[in-house]
């Protein structure tokens, strides 16, 4: 049969464990069945870690997981599950509308796993979490990320680099710049006025506004 097989971060020792997942009421556990110790110790996981394995190798021979992050023709991307209607894949991540699943015509063993987005932030950055953000599907309108503190107070954009009070990402799709546009929010002092989701992160905000952007074009 087909190797089943996981992946996770034990919260214990912070190492990755490979086996089986068990899942009890809000926890998950791992069994790790490559350890020859002759007894199963379950360990608990992070379960934001947990991946699976895709049943391929990449061109070293390395098992592919989930949440990796492989270099393809020159470009990094991550490797998701991804369901899409009626169809489901493992593939990697090319933007926030599209994903390659693994096939003849991009295949696994040209890739190299470099790392994965748990341990590697920073290449999954370079990857594709640093999409921009797509012109607004009502009225081609651009749309920009502006950063608050935690007092609702609105800074530029080297706050990011140094948030001193709290920092989270907003969406400015303003009235005054897309007159005509049936979304956009009318701004103050270059805030956006009422109640417009703050996220955590700035991919979360570009990740939001793109959907948004790709499911009103097709429909
Ligand atoms: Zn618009």
């Amino acid at each position: 049969m087909r190797e089943i097989l996981f992946r996770g971060k034990s919260i214990l020792t912070d190492e990755w464990l490979y086996g089986v997942i068990v899942h009890h009421a809000d926890d998950y556990f791992m069994v790790d069945s490559t350890s020859n110790i002759g007894y199963l110790e379950p360990d608990l996981l992070f379960s934001e870690t947990i991946g699976q394995y895709t049943g391929l190798t990449d061109k070293n021979g390395t098992r592919i997981f989930e949440g990796d992050i492989v270099r393809y023709r020159g470009e990094e991307h991550v490797v998701v599950f991804e369901t899409r209607g009626e169809t489901g894949y493992f593939g990697i991540k090319i933007d926030h509308i599209e994903t390659w699943g693994f096939c003849l015509s991009v295949p696994a063993k040209l890739m190299e796993v470099i790392g994965n987005i748990h341990d590697n932030p920073e290449l999954a950055e370079g990857a594709t979490m640093t999409e921009e953000l797509k012109p607004c599907p009502f009225c081609g309108g651009k749309a920009t990320i502006i950063y608050r503190d935690d007092d609702g107070n609105l800074h530029g954009d080297d706050y990011e680099d140094d948030p001193w009070r709290g920092l989270g990402y907003q969406i400015r799709h303003s009235h005054e710049e897309n007159e005509d546009c049936p979304i956009a929010r009318y701004a103050e002092d270059g805030a956006i006025m009422g109640s417009v989701y703050i996220y955590d992160t700035r991919e979360e905000a570009i990740e939001a506004w793109n959907r948004r952007a790709s499911d009103e074009q097709i429909h």
